[in-house]
């Protein structure tokens, strides 16, 4: 099973056309002897979700890939202050806190809100519709052989690759297929979400400009601008995730609700979360969902996982889609390191592994950096949860001015963090055996 007869021209298969899948399509693009093929379950490509951030760290990478229209002010919205998260208090409004970044002097970097569908729409704009193959939902294992890798379609379809990319998010078919017992668990937080335009804000008082979360006893709320004049609020309720009854667990993602629930849930707050809650005309339901880190992100020697399904950790600290441009380009970078832009011969399947590792390397123990905070935060909030007990106001005020210290996130650099593993892979090889036993 060859994929092709030319011995120079690579294939790409991604599976998904998320925001993983279309930024690695257009970085594998750039490369001249790569072809890039997508398979997305969807039959089309629709204008669905809600609010999605974007920090320095996946911002600097797509203006490295050229994506301007990604990241102006077109489709994305930044806040007056330069400050991605403040922090207010649920029920006297003042500020208790506050998320600052550390080394982003470019106004471009700086913390962008959109809607999903807008940034999604964005990328899409730099991928030719013919590689776009709709209706592919990958439905079993991919056959690995040494000339390349085959896929398999729930229409009964196969396609063909050199190597295979599973960037199909959280409910990932690749990695259901390679990794059966894999699970995701309710983290216990189901949130209430809504994007609506802007102008229905317009005159509520003391509405902040910048991003806002309201930290309450047991719940927070969210509110911002978005890019293309649009306004997001997100609110929602915290279960224990042990308790099989408990409330919202259960409902589906995307699904619609009452706004009702929005509006009784934040009753008593302060006025202008209250006002929010007034104008917002409908809600929908996302459950949040995560899962554990996985032993490996290499498969055989030709596929390998990025964006949320490599790391399941449910969207926490506004990173999903940051994380997963930044894994991208990361494994276009890893690629060119075995098939430079003057290779004469596309790499072999030992190439390719070495390049996955280097992938792997770079990207996996920040990813499980990530999920080991998501995950103690979780517990955290369950043991509360469960033992009925709610933060006190000092407890909580103490948390918020401490802020999320979340800058080792969205300030990484990934071309950085690659060329650290090139060295440290450089370091290993050029050290004499007798070196390496003096470690042992
Ligand atoms: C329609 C949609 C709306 C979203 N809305 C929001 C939001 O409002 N806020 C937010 O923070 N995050 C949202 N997310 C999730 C967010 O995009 C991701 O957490 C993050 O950007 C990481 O991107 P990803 O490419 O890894 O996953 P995703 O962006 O989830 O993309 C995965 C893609 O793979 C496709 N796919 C899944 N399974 C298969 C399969 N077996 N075969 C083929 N294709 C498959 C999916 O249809 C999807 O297009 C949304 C995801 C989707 C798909």
């Amino acid at each position: 099973m060859t994929e092709s007869s030319d011995p120079l021209r690579l294939k790409v298969a991604i599976v998904g056309s998320g925001i993983a899948g279309l930024t690695a399509a257009i970085a594998l693009r750039k490369h001249p002897n790569i072809d890039v093929a997508l398979y997305e379950k969807a039959t089309e490509l629709k204008e669905i979700g809600a609010s999605i951030a974007l920090g320095p760290n996946g911002l600097r990478t797509l203006q490295r890939l050229g994506l301007d229209n990604a990241i102006s002010d077109e489709v994305a919205y930044r806040g007056p202050s330069n400050i991605p998260m403040v922090y207010r208090h649920w029920k006297t409004n003042e500020i208790i806190g506050a998320d600052l970044h550390e080394n982003v002097t470019e106004y471009l970097h700086q913390t962008a809100r959109y809607h999903r569908g807008h940034l999604h729409q964005a990328l899409l704009d730099n991928v030719p519709k013919d590689i776009i193959h709709l209706h592919k939902k990958l439905v079993s294992a991919p056959v690995e052989s040494e000339d390349g890798v085959t896929l398999d379609f729930e229409d009964g379809t196969i396609a063909t690759a050199d190597i295979l990319l599973g960037a199909d998010g959280l409910r990932s078919g690749v990695r259901t297929s390679l990794v059966p017992d894999y699970q995701l668990k309710w983290s216990g937080w189901t949130a209430f979400r809504s994007v609506f335009d802007a102008s229905l804000v317009e005159g509520i008082p003391d509405l902040p400009p910048d991003s806002t979360h309201w930290w309450g006893p047991g719940t927070n709320f969210f509110a911002s601008r978005l890019g293309k004049n649009s306004f997001t609020v997100v609110g929602g309720v915290n279960g224990n995730p042990k308790d099989p009854s408990a409330p919202l667990k259960d409902v589906h993602w995307d699904q619609e609700a009452s706004v009702k629930l929005l509006r009784d849930k934040y009753a008593d707050w302060n006025p202008v979360v209250k006002a929010l809650t007034e104008i917002t005309p409908s809600i929908r339901f996302y459950p949040n969902l995560s899962g554990s880190s996985l032993s490996t992100w290499v498969f055989g020697s030709r596929t390998t996982l990025i964006g949320d399904a490599a790391h399941a950790h449910g969207g926490a600290h506004a990173t999903g889609g940051s994380i997963a441009i930044d894994d991208a380009y990361c494994f276009y970078l890893a690629l060119l390191s075995v098939f430079p832009f003057m290779a004469t011969r596309k790499p072999t399947s030992a190439e390719i592994q070495k390049a996955l590792n280097l992938y792997e390397a770079t990207r996996k123990p920040h990813a499980e950096r990530l999920l080991k905070k998501v995950h103690a935060a979780n517990t955290a909030k369950a043991v509360k949860v469960a033992a009925g007990t709610l933060e006190s106001d000092e407890e909580l005020r103490a948390r918020a001015s401490k802020g999320s210290d979340t800058n080792w996130l969205h300030e990484y650099d990934v071309v950085q963090a690659f060329e650290e593993t090139l060295a440290r892979r450089d370091k290993e090889i050029s050290e004499s055996p007798e070196e390496i036993s003096a470690k042992l």
